[in-house]
């Protein structure tokens, strides 16, 4: 049994001074280290989901892969002005200003059960953003599951009203 903690890299100081920047790259690039965490991942998620969400650019990688072994379609959330279609937008606060998300409107059907994934969660800012896309569009969000979870930086008190799930804590 591998340790999947080993694949994942700290870089200090990226992408600006004081971050510890967790990088899933040497994650990706073992076969069985990929397997063996997408296992794990699909071990903690609910099995009855229409689609699953992948938050641009790390949530897609296991995204798709958790969207096929769930049998559900993928939709990923993009930064603003790279989706082709109509979106639904939502703005949510940094450290310093905003930033926005958005997903095209037809992405999520009115009742549809939605995991959404990402690589990491740190301040919670990023998933509740997506979450109030989510319900915008009319969809239950069932589950937000991430790779790793920066604990101290207490993202989950962001997202009191949904169920979450991490593989990786720190
Ligand atoms: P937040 O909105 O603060 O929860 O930030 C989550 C988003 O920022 C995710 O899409 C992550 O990919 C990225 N992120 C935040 N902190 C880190 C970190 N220390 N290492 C890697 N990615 C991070």
């Amino acid at each position: 049994m591998k340790n999947i903690e080993k694949y994942i890299r700290n870089v200090k100081d990226f992408p600006k001074p004081g971050i510890i920047f967790k990088d899933i790259t040497p994650l990706l690039a073992d076969p069985e280290a990929m397997k063996m965490t997408l296992e794990e991942l699909l071990k903690m998620v609910p099995k009855d989901v229409d689609k699953v969400i992948g938050i641009e650019a790390r949530g897609f990688f296991f995204g798709t892969l958790l969207a096929e072994h769930l049998n559900a379609g993928f939709v990923p959330v993009r930064k603003p002005n790279k989706l082709p279609y109509q979106v639904h937008s939502e703005t949510y606060d940094l450290e310093y200003g905003t930033d926005s998300l958005e997903m095209h409107i037809d992405a999520i059907k009115p009742g549809e059960k939605v995991l959404i994934h990402d690589d990491v969660l740190a301040t919670g800012g990023t998933a509740e953003a997506v979450a109030k896309l989510v319900e915008k569009s009319g969809g239950k969000v069932v589950m937000l599951n991430f790779l790793i979870e920066l604990e101290f930086l207490k993202g989950r008190d962001k997202l009191k009203n949904y169920k979450i799930s991490s593989l990786l804590k720190y």
